[in-house]
């Protein structure tokens, strides 16, 4: 049996407690990882702690230089990181490429870290006054990530954080864990020196650990809004600058002008893309109208039932498996629900079996129609293949459904009008909007971030925001004076006027 180990220095040296790897596409297990302790923490925070000054002496050009490195060699990496990442994970591997790929954009703006690093300066500020600001990092940054982009989200947190200075550890899910400790790996091949960026394994027990840890700084969290939320009480709490990334139900507007094939095509990828696994997947669609809901629904069903569920080596396939056997239980669960709250169940994606992989965890795609807001399995996230269609009888009333929901990571318009877009974009209670674009992921320099349950703390993922969180700011007032004094009244305020 593979055994997936901690990536820190001095070697794992074995752990007591251990959780099984499956391979969602068979359904067996395929490796075991370890899951550390404190102890095991305290190992890798000590090496941290002793490597990072020299790292945040490197000057950011040389550090920048890693960056370039670490990015060709991830990429002459991407194909045997992929399969690796789908074996576990179950996203087929054309997804998996993605995943690695946009982890990799934000490598990328990491090589410019000089630039963005620039701190501010005012020269005569007051007589013989400049102040000047500059950002230095925190120290020990950890970031505890979900299974459902065992790279791009790592990729998000340990991007900026080591490119500004710190030292980073990573606690990845304990679901898919094989990629993370790979793109450890990988930084020692990019040069960076060890203890800058190691791998503990791990579950609740690592996790308090890493929250109660008095010499980590920071703390980047993405996952379900509850442990977020608990995540972040815990770790401010204990003196920490948190940020932790939630939950989501995001949702599609589709105005009466949307070109609807369009839509029918990026709404069936947007929802059953991942099999639904994805905190910026659709699975909320809301026609504007019983004209535009009743033809988007004609369209939908053949579009739904033309969808390939298969193996995540089956390049043809939409989708693969969800992760695991209790997650396509929890799914399956939420869709007798939303049948027994009343809702018309459309396509009943339940029992999907894939010949030769009986024991894989799949899902078949599933549609409701008639979903309302009191339902809830509208409330809920269900992270499956499972898209509701909530009508709505206009503009204002479909506004209201994702701005009063309780997630607020994304959301889409579909329209051809630009004005409605505009509005929509200017008064949607949502962090990230798309207009025409399903899948509203802000690129690598700009910023990534949900409102309301789905995030915690007040800074983005990466971009400038990443580099805010990764640094504290140190503001310099210096004054020269040439002899003599400015007769100034030394107990009075400073005022500079
Ligand atoms: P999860 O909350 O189960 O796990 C996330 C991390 O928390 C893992 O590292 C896990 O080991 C740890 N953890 C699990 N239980 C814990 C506990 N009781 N106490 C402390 N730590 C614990 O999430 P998941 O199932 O791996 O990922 C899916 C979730 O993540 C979905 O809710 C999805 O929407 C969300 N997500 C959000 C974003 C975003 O940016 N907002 C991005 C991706 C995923």
């Amino acid at each position: 049996m593979r055994q997936i180990d901690h990536h820190i220095v001095g070697g794992a040296g074995g752990s007591a407690r251990q959780s099984d790897i499956f391979d969602p596409n068979n359904g067996g297990v395929q490796a075991r990882v370890a899951l550390g302790d404190a102890a095991l923490l305290d190992r890798a925070v000590a090496a941290a702690k002793e490597a990072q000054p020299a790292w945040a002496a490197v000057n950011p050009q040389r550090r920048a230089r890693v960056m370039f490195d670490y990015k060709r060699i991830v990429e002459a990496h991407l194909g045997e990181l992929a399969e690796l990442l789908a074996s576990e994970h179950g996203k087929v591997v054309a997804d998996a490429r993605g995943d690695v790929q946009r982890g990799l954009d934000v490598i990328e703006f990491c090589c410019g870290i000089p630039h963005v690093l620039k701190g501010e300066y005012t020269q005569g500020a007051g007589p013989g006054i400049d102040v000047y600001s500059m950002r230095q990092p925190i120290g020990i940054g950890v970031g505890i990530t979900p299974f459902n982009f065992p790279a791009m989200i790592p990729m998000w947190m340990f991007g900026p954080a080591i490119a500004t200075g710190n030292a980073f550890i990573l606690k990845p899910s304990e679901r898919d864990p094989s990629v993370p400790v790979r793109l450890g790996e990988l930084m020692l091949e990019a040069g960076l020196p060890e203890g800058i960026l190691q791998v503990v394994h791990g579950d609740k027990e690592m996790v308090d650990a890493i929250l109660d840890h008095p010499d980590i700084g920071a703390v980047s969290f993405v996952g379900s809004s509850d442990i977020a939320h608990y995540v972040y009480n815990r770790g401010v709490a204990n003196g920490k600058r948190v940020q932790a990334m939630g939950g989501a139900k995001n949702h599609g507007i589709v105005m009466p002008d949307a070109d609807l094939d369009q839509v029918v095509n990026d709404l069936t990828g947007a929802a059953f893309g991942s099999a639904g696994e994805r905190c910026m997947a659709l699975p909320v669609v809301v026609p504007v109208g019983e004209d535009t809901a009743n033809r988007l629904r004609a369209k939908l069903i053949p579009a739904i039932e033309a969808l390939r569920i298969g193996v995540s080596t089956d390049a043809e396939a939409h989708y693969g498996p969800v992760v695991s056997q209790a997650h396509k239980e929890k799914v399956e669960g939420w869709i007798q629900k939303c049948a027994d709250e009343g809702a018309e169940l459309v396509v009943d994606g339940r029992g999907f079996t894939l010949q030769g992989h009986e024991k894989g965890f799949f899902v078949g795609p599933t549609l409701f129609d008639h979903v309302t807001p009191d339902m809830e399995s509208y409330k809920e996230e269900i992270f499956g293949p499972v898209l509701q269609i909530v009508r709505a009888a206009d503009f204002e009333a479909a506004l209201e459904l994702p701005s009063k929901h309780q997630y607020g990571n994304g959301v889409a318009i579909f329209t051809r009008n630009g004005h409605a877009a505009r509005e929509f974009a200017a008064r949607v209670n949502v962090g990230m909007v798309g207009i025409n674009v399903p899948i509203p992921v802000p690129v690598a320099y700009h910023t990534f971030g949900g409102w309301k349950r789905s995030a915690f703390g007040d800074t983005n993922q990466h971009g400038m925001e990443g580099v805010k969180f990764w640094t504290k700011v140190k503001t310099v007032t210096a004054r020269w004076p040439d002899g003599g004094g400015d007769g100034s009244n030394a107990f009075v305020i400073p005022t500079m006027g």
